[in-house]
């Protein structure tokens, strides 16, 4: 989950990203906390240190996605793999409401807002003030 990224990747991946978390899209400049670079095929599953597997996240998300891949689709009962920010699309697969919740629009969106905990009060209290001054989504 922590290895090292060279600076120079770091920024790459963070430039690529605008800055923001590519799971929950909240702005790093409106975080107290430094976001971090998220393995989207964790290391333990030989996940790689490279552009292509590393994506920009916040503590929140990638604290809670942890090594996993995915998980059971609460709707169908099938193992889904989390979105993945490097192939899919956001919008695809999420909504955000006009209160500040993110509403999965797929499988992989509802195993991602379930098990990264999109709409955890506190959370969803820090969109709701970003939304009011415009800064989100
Ligand atoms: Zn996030």
């Amino acid at each position: 989950m922590s290895a090292y990224v060279p600076t120079a990747l770091r920024r790459q991946v963070t430039q690529r990203a605008k800055n923001r978390c590519e799971y929950c899209r909240f702005p790093q400049i409106a975080s107290l906390f430094a976001f971090e670079m998220e393995h989207i095929i964790a290391q333990k599953h030989r996940g790689t240190t490279s552009l292509t597997n590393l994506a920009l996240a916040c503590p929140h998300c990638n604290r809670a996605k942890g090594t996993d891949l995915g998980s059971i689709d609460p709707q169908t009962n099938q193992l889904i793999p989390f979105f993945n920010p490097r192939t899919q699309n956001w919008y695809q697969h999420f909504h955000c409401s006009a209160n500040g919740a993110i509403a999965p629009l797929t499988a992989e969106g509802r195993v991602t807002v379930l098990i990264l905990q999109f709409n955890e009060p506190q959370r969803l209290q820090e969109r709701q003030g970003l939304m009011q001054i415009g800064q989100y989504p």
